[in-house]
């Protein structure tokens, strides 16, 4: 490709609307342009670089023996209504309708669409187990899309749906789309955890995110420093062995507390520490109030209050809800003396807590040497907090850590939650009519891409992994005006194309300086330099990864530019 023609626009001040470094890059090297808050076009560079990417998820679904089809975009109502999700997916959904009036969505993903599919076409269990698979354009209202396409409205994803007969058939399909997963994103050469994660609404089981590591990722991981263990931090769960505090028990105290409301104003204004402070929270749970207990050092999780209480939607009370169950403000609400209409649920550390210091139900007040027992009741304890730092970790061994990840692939158990709604079965050996056990696998192939640039650029442009790079190399005459220069130069731009290798060459007629920072910005393995020793075959090899320079000969320059490319 001629870089005189092509559309590859690069921009020498990082753009003021960019955020983090992968959204600058991509901005600055030409990759994307927005064309409308959270829609972005793919110029050239960009596409190829994506279509990097699709190669490796699609070589790697193909190897594990998914199949790959392509369904619309276009949804109708009926089917999300069938499936129960046209109310339950809420504004995120993209919704439309025809001439007729009659309503649709842009998919936001392919459960039901492909449920309804394989349930119309496929009757036998001698047709299972199938994986099919598409890579297609998404949209998803986002409440904030932003970091440019890391969270996009309309963005490329790899959806796969696997179908299987049994739950343990199940077990085998999602092993393998786990695997295939790991090699994706290993190819990519992208630093990554699978980590343990919450089912939530999809009403599965088993599920693992995997988390790219990055200070910008939106998703705190909770892993051990000596095993593999990782998680999200909204399920890993907290096993700590408190122990009974041997203070002896003092007597309920009434304080005034003026305005204190949080846990470190009030901590600091009656000196005790945080960790002897009952943090009293109440949330609505499907429609009635709990009120939740944890230690004052500790966050509730609302992930576990949920699964705590196999409820559906747990919510924060709103003020007005406050006043009604507990007669004060948030903020001094606490545990003794609750109406028997609200459930009082506490996790594992407040039954060992000591003489704490908790709201007292009343405004501007609350009591000093609280006694679990002695002076509240707790319906029943619980796992109810956020894992911490410090923590020793659940498998027990070593200690936990955080980092903050990008979520770039999913795995996730559906069971029957699809094919029951949508009346997906199979006849079995027995002739017997079964449900289908389904499992749904997500790659966001364009975040994908802006993870690698966040992971792989210095100061001066992306480094891109081989694997990945849109061009294998970069060729350079200094000065396309001196003839010994451009015919090398030309010659050489015909020799790699001939081996297939990908090649941008700088024909235009700029100065030295312009071309080699435009070169870093871009960041492709290689670059080759035509300069002064032209004349005598002579080229100059520069690696983007290592700025190591060598002088090759053309004869050996196929030969040498082959060990630092992807093949
Ligand atoms: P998130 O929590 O980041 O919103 P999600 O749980 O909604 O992600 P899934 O429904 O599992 O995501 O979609 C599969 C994959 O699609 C995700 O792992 C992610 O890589 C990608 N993805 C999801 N939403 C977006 C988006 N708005 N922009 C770009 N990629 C996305
Ligand atoms: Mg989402």
């Amino acid at each position: 490709m001629k870089q005189s023609t092509y559309l590859s626009p690069t921009l020498r001040d990082i753009p003021s609307d960019a955020e983090v470094k992968s959204h600058q890059l991509m901005l600055r090297t030409g990759l994307i342009r927005q064309s409308t808050s959270g829609v972005y076009s793919f110029l050239p560079l960009g596409l190829k670089a994506l279509q990097k990417v699709e190669g490796i998820i699609r070589e790697e679904m193909n190897r594990s023996g998914a199949q790959e089809l392509l369904m619309p975009a276009i949804q109708s109502a009926e089917l999300w209504q069938e499936s129960g999700r046209w109310e339950a997916y809420g504004p995120e959904l993209m919704r439309l309708h025809d001439r007729h009036g009659r309503e649709f969505a842009l998919g936001p993903t392919h459960e039901e669409v492909i449920t309804t599919l394989v349930r119309d076409d496929v009757r036998s269990y001698k047709k299972l187990p199938m994986t099919l698979y598409q890579i297609q354009n998404k949209f998803r209202d986002e409440r904030r899309p932003r970091f440019g396409v890391l969270r996009s409205r309309e963005f490329l994803m790899k959806d796969a749906y696997s179908f299987d007969t049994s739950f343990d058939g199940l077990d085998e399909s999602y092993q393998k789309m786990f695997d295939a997963y790991s090699r994706i994103f290993t190819r990519c050469e992208l630093d990554f955890r699978a980590v343990v994660a919450d089912s939530g609404a999809m009403g599965g089981k088993d599920t693992h995110e995997f988390m790219v590591l990055s200070d910008i990722g939106e998703d705190t991981i909770a892993y051990s420093d000596e095993s593999d263990f990782a998680a999200n931090i909204e399920i890993a769960s907290v096993a700590v062995n408190y122990k009974k505090s041997d203070e002896p028990m003092k007597e309920l105290e009434e304080k005034e507390t003026h305005n204190q409301k949080s846990i470190e104003e009030v901590s600091s204004f009656l000196n005790v520490d945080a960790s002897k402070c009952i943090k009293s929270l109440l949330f609505i749970v499907d429609n009635d109030p709990v009120l939740v207990l944890v230690r004052g050092d500790h966050e509730v999780n609302d992930v576990k209050i949920k699964h705590a209480l196999d409820a559906q939607i747990v919510e924060m009370a709103t003020e007005e809800d406050t006043k009604q169950w507990m007669k004060t403000v948030p903020g001094y609400v606490g545990p003794l003396s609750v109406s028997d209409d609200v459930k009082v649920i506490a996790d594992h550390a407040v039954k060992y807590i000591a003489n704490a210091v908790c709201g007292a139900n009343k405004d501007h007040t609350h009591y000093m040497n609280v006694n679990p027992e002695r002076d509240f009741k707790v319906d029943e304890y619980y796992d109810l907090r956020n894992i911490q730092e410090g923590d020793p970790s659940p498998d027990g061994k070593g200690t936990i850590r955080f980092k903050e990840g990008i979520e770039v692939g999913h795995v996730f158990k559906l069971g029957t939650r699809y094919s029951e709604a949508m009346n997906a079965s199979f006849l079995d050996d027995q002739g017997k009519t079964k449900p289908m056990i389904m499992g749904c696998y997500g790659i966001g192939v364009s975040r994908t891409l802006a993870a690698v640039i966040e992971q792989h650029h210095d100061e001066n442009g992306i480094v891109w992994p081989a694997s990945v790079a849109p061009f294998d190399v970069h060729l350079i005459p200094v000065n396309i005006k001196q003839e010994d220069q451009r015919s090398l130069a030309d010659e050489l731009y015909t020799d790699l194309q001939n081996e297939r290798l990908e090649v941008l060459y700088d024909d235009r007629a700029e100065r030295p300086g312009v071309k080699f920072k435009d070169s870093d910005l871009f960041g492709f393995p290689v670059r080759i330099t035509v300069g002064k020793k032209a004349a005598e075959g002579i080229v100059e090899l520069k690696l983007r990864k290592t700025g190591e320079v060598i002088e090759v000969h053309k004869d050996e320059l196929i030969q040498t530019v082959k060990q630092y490319v992807s093949n």
